[in-house]
């Protein structure tokens, strides 16, 4: 039984007719001790999903189970299940301590809600426990939000969603407001206190390098959907799917896996139109607009399929991408 288990998750905003799927089926799993990266440009849904998680927005189809328990729009019994099991720690850790809050009542807060059972004065080393886990001096638990840097914010987030002892933590896009060498303590602090504590983490980022480094497992989200999803190192050393290699090659760093590198066209489709079929065929390096044939791009949408020991992904021509070649400047040959 996985810690965290989505099963075809959809989130429609709006109502009659202009409603639209901002997430659009999505299966998802978290195992014990496991990173489990979210990736996707902006407005792929990947931030709804991970509010959804954690109960801050409705799910209109699909199930959440936490621990094998039924979540979904939890209320009651399976609420308070859901707040002891699965956490989640923001981009912006300001706006979501409260500036009223002292560091220490902050954390105190969350274990006198969680852990009722604690006396006070072990509540209170715990407290200094905890920021002195995540890197804090003990005796700040008397300062107030506003008296930290960002990063040390971020740690203070960090140690409120520890305190409650959820086995579970959804991340959305941590360290995207830090300056890189704060990012880079935050994620080793991440990875340290992960693996001491057999956590497991839904971590959500468009930073490809950021994901690579912290995830056993990627998922690739294109307009409210997993395009693919594999091993951390399967998915960055041989992806199949055209939109995943795209995102790589866009990357200079990261290098191109194999061939020359394969380029989106356009923007962005708008997620309240989505295109039919493939919701990836209008900009896809490799789909119709590059060679007429593939009309399936255009009229089904393809079913996500497993291609290779935990390697699943869904694309009518999976494959084609890591073969293909670019010439004049964009224009896939195959
Ligand atoms: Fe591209 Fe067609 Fe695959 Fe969609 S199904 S990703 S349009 S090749």
């Amino acid at each position: 039984m996985n810690p965290l288990d989505l099963r075809g998750v959809q989130i429609r905003y709006g109502r009659g007719q202009t409603a639209f799927a901002a997430v659009a089926g999505v299966d998802l799993a978290v195992a014990v001790g496991q990173t489990h990266g979210l990736v996707g440009e902006s407005g792929s849904g990947k931030s709804t999903l991970a509010r959804a998680v954690v109960g801050l927005q409705p799910v209109t189809g699909g199930c959440i189970r936490v621990s094998g328990t039924d979540v979904t729009n939890a209320r009651g019994p399976a609420l308070a299940h859901l707040r002891r099991r699965v956490q989640m720690v923001f981009q912006n850790p300001y706006a979501s301590l409260n500036p009223r809050m002292r560091a220490g009542d902050a954390i105190g807060e969350a274990l006198r809600i969680h852990r009722s059972d604690l006396p006070a004065a072990t509540r209170e080393r715990e407290t200094a426990d905890l920021l002195a886990l995540v890197g804090l001096d003990p005796a700040s638990a008397g300062r107030w939000p506003h008296q930290f840097s960002g990063g040390q914010r971020q740690r203070l987030a960090i140690a409120r969603a520890l305190a409650t002892g959820a086995p579970v933590i959804v991340l959305d896009e941590i360290t995207s407001a830090l300056d890189v060498s704060v990012q880079a303590t935050i994620l080793n602090l991440l990875r340290d206190i992960q693996r001491q504590r057999r956590l497991s983490l839904l971590f959500i980022s468009h930073d490809l390098a950021v994901v690579r480094y912290m995830s056993d497992v990627v998922s690739v989200m294109h307009l409210g959907r997993i395009v693919e999803s594999a091993p951390t190192d399967t998915l960055f050393s041989a992806p199949l799917h055209p939109y995943t290699r795209a995102l790589l090659d866009a990357v200079p760093r990261l290098g191109a896996p194999t061939g020359a590198p394969l380029r989106l066209a356009g923007e962005v489709p708008d997620p309240r139109a989505p295109p039919s079929g493939c919701r990836f065929h209008s900009r896809c390096p490799v789909g119709p607009q590059v060679n007429a044939a593939r009309q399936s791009c255009i009229s089904n949408d393809p079913v996500e399929q497993l291609v290779g020991p935990g390697h699943r992904i869904a694309c009518h021509f999976h494959g084609l991408a890591a073969a293909a070649s670019t010439v004049d400047g964009g224009a896939t040959a195959l």
